[in-house]
């Protein structure tokens, strides 16, 4: 089973994002750039399977900058096979990368594509969802479990309510929620390994896919600062402010 995984190049979870100046965006110019951290998930998901004798290939997909090749690498060196890197300069939107997904699902003959459930630059939460109606395969979305066995997957979802399981039949999309494993770290000599495995660069013309964006960042700005907190001496004076201050109680 061939798996496909899509791994998006953000701004590291650890940087403090800040505006740029003329409100168009974040500001992204010498800032630390991980892979975002649901696509980790997906990768070592992915990674177990192979491991487990499931997967027989893992192919690491990233739409975006010549810089994410550094992304598809990392995945590279986590244990994916090999990368395309679908190389444009503009931020390309989940519905863009969903189409770019779905042709490459399709020419790469894969039985499950693996998402991170969201990506926390834009936190869209979609492109998984559309990836699975474009291509008409059933999908697993916020999985915390995914099971393969007899052409289906099991997959354990995360729901409002506590776990939902659903078993799709394969070909599917499954997205990765936080607790559907620990990603590992590479190792020195994966790292070694990973510098000689293959990218391959297409442009998203070549997968015939019109990237134009459909919408426009009207303004970005930076939430309001929280207010400083304070000390309250005792309990009774906790109770008091919470019900003449804050009328929270
Ligand atoms: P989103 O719908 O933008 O929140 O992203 C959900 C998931 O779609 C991410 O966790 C990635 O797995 C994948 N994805 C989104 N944008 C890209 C991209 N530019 N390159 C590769 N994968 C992406």
């Amino acid at each position: 089973m061939k798996i496909v995984i899509a791994v998006k190049r953000v701004v590291d979870y650890n940087v403090k994002v800040r505006v740029k100046s003329d409100k168009s965006g974040v500001e992204t110019a010498g800032v630390k750039m991980s892979m975002n951290p649901f696509d980790e998930i997906a990768v070592e998901e992915a990674v177990r399977l192979k491991e487990k004798g499931i997967a027989t290939e893992i192919v690491a997909v990233s739409v975006g900058v010549t810089q994410a090749q550094e992304t598809i690498r990392t995945a590279l060196a986590m244990g994916a096979d090999r990368g395309i890197l679908v190389e444009t300069e503009i931020a390309v939107e989940p519905l863009a990368v969903a189409k770019l997904l779905k042709a490459l699902a399709e020419k790469e003959g894969a039985e499950l594509v693996i998402l991170g459930k969201q990506a926390i630059d834009d936190d869209m939460n979609a492109t998984g969802q559309m990836l699975a109606a474009l291509l008409g395969w059933p999908q697993g979305t916020f999985a915390s479990k995914v099971e393969i066995a007899d052409g289906a997957a099991t997959v354990t979802r995360e729901v409002d309510g506590g776990l939902e399981t659903v078993k799709l039949a394969l070909p599917a999309v499954v997205t990765a929620d936080l607790r559907l494993n620990e990603p590992r770290y590479a190792s020195l000599p994966n790292i070694m390994k990973a510098r000689k495995k293959t990218i391959d660069v297409v442009k998203p013309a070549d997968l015939g896919v019109d990237v134009t964006p459909r919408l426009t960042v009207i303004n970005v700005s930076e939430p309001p600062s929280r207010k400083a907190g304070i000390k309250v001496p005792d309990v009774a004076t906790l109770v008091e402010k919470l019900r003449n201050e804050a009328k929270v109680i």
